[in-house]
């Protein structure tokens, strides 16, 4: 697959570093795990798992009262709850920023894309669904009110 190149930089030493993301995707995410920050795509629009949480937190009053940016936003967040960990068992996260390549520090934030714009070929497999699929209806609600709870409490802290 194909990806651009971003620079980064990361907050605590300044080191500046490139890393592949995908800009203006069109329902195609890049995601990556919280442990070793491992690759995985994700197309919203064929992906079941991306439909099947929209749609059970369009049943959720507290989701829908939020301004759309924001359930946008809150469904990109709880998506991780759909995949399967990775090889480390690491959760995945949609469009999170890679750690810095320098320092290991993942207080990084993104400062451009590459202008004119280079590309990165890399092998990356699609997120996958086991444990989700695995789980009751009920579950599965239950697995995302618990966690837009959190969100809310999160939100609260700010
Ligand atoms: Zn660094």
């Amino acid at each position: 697959m194909r990806f651009q190149l971003a620079t980064y930089r990361c907050d605590p030493n300044g080191h500046l570093f490139r890393a592949p993301t995908i800009l203006g995707g069109h329902g195609v995410f890049l995601a990556r795990s919280s442990g070793e920050g491992d690759l995985a795509y994700v197309d919203a629009v064929s992906d079941d798992a991306f439909g099947d949480l929209r749609s059970i937190l369009r049943g959720i009053p507290t989701f829908m009262q939020l301004h759309e940016l924001e359930r946008g936003k809150v469904v990109q967040d709880l998506f991780s709850i759909t995949c399967d960990y990775d090889s480390q068992g690491a959760p995945y996260v949609l469009n999170r920023d890679p750690c810095c390549i320098h320092c290991s520090d993942c207080n990084v934030r993104f400062i451009e894309a590459t202008d004119p714009p280079e590309f990165v070929d890399i092998d990356v497999p699609e997120v996958s669904h086991g444990r989700w699929d695995s789980m009751s209806v009920t579950d599965r609600r239950t697995a995302i009110e618990q966690a837009l709870n959190e969100y809310f409490i999160d939100r609260a802290d700010w």
